[in-house]
């Protein structure tokens, strides 16, 4: 399945798929498959912005961690990919700089959050609602690792994935 990775169309047509898609243009959509209340660990995980202005709390472990290598997490992120915590429903929210937050809407109802001093996007949100955050903002051990590489049909040519996790061409099984 990763023989077409590196044709130019096929990462294009892919680009374009996930850029239409509306409601799912972030890299794991808020809807998607959740663990067990059971399996949930109770850890406070904070993060902030490059100019530390804007700071958040998260009261949950993540529900998984992934590696989204669409052409807009590597845009706004500046970066080959974007690592996105998927949190639990309820558990995150902003603990200072809030009114420093800004939202660039990706698609209708779904914006991505970033400081309006320093830059650095933090997170995801769907209707409002904070679905992701971007693991590059965590300060500490996110409690979790990448599970998986998602829309690697759309990777920067320049990069090369070197682990063993799974590699999904868009979204992953039960996602798309
Ligand atoms: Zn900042
Ligand atoms: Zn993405």
């Amino acid at each position: 399945m990763l023989a077409t990775w590196t044709i130019p169309a096929v990462r294009q047509r892919h680009n374009v798929a996930h850029q239409g898609r509306g409601s799912r243009d972030t890299p794991y959509h808020s809807s998607g498959p959740s663990i067990a209340l059971s399996e949930v660990c109770y850890m406070t995980i904070k993060g902030s912005c490059l100019c530390g202005a804007v700071t958040y709390e998260i009261t949950a472990a993540f529900q998984f961690l992934g590696n989204c290598h669409c052409s807009m997490c590597r845009k706004s992120n500046g970066a080959a990919f974007a690592t996105w915590g998927i949190l639990n429903p309820g558990t995150f929210h902003w603990t200072s700089g809030e009114t420093l937050i800004q939202n660039y809407e990706t698609s209708p109802g779904n914006t991505r959050l970033f400081c309006e001093r320093c830059g650095s996007t933090l997170a995801s949100a769907h209707s409002g609602v904070v679905g992701e955050v971007v693991i590059g903002t965590v300060d500490g051990d996110p409690g979790a690792i990448p599970r998986e590489h998602i829309f690697v049909g759309s990777k920067a040519p320049w990069y090369q994935i070197t682990d063993t996790l799974p590699q999904h061409e868009a979204w992953p099984p039960g996602l798309a």
